[in-house]
């Protein structure tokens, strides 16, 4: 569950608040939860706590339904 928003102390990383998708177009604003970047553009994984190796497809937000199963990220 999520930990309710009143609690910054409890988020560990600024940048995505913890769901580990960042703004693509603002990279220091999260993807998900209640500050969510409203500007409509996609998200990416967060640099900071969800940073990718080639290879591994980032973990996805909770509720993240994505296609990149079928044949978006390569293994
Ligand atoms: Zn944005
Ligand atoms: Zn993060």
């Amino acid at each position: 569950m999520w930990i309710v928003a009143a609690a910054p102390l409890m988020i560990k990383c600024v940048h995505c608040e913890d769901c580990g998708w960042v703004c693509e177009a603002h990279q220091d604003k999260p993807w998900e939860g209640p500050h969510a970047c409203p500007c409509g553009a996609p998200g990416a994984p967060c640099p900071i706590c969800n940073a990718t190796n080639d290879g591994d497809a980032p973990r996805m937000p909770d509720g993240f339904k994505t296609e990149v199963d079928k044949d978006g990220w390569r293994h």
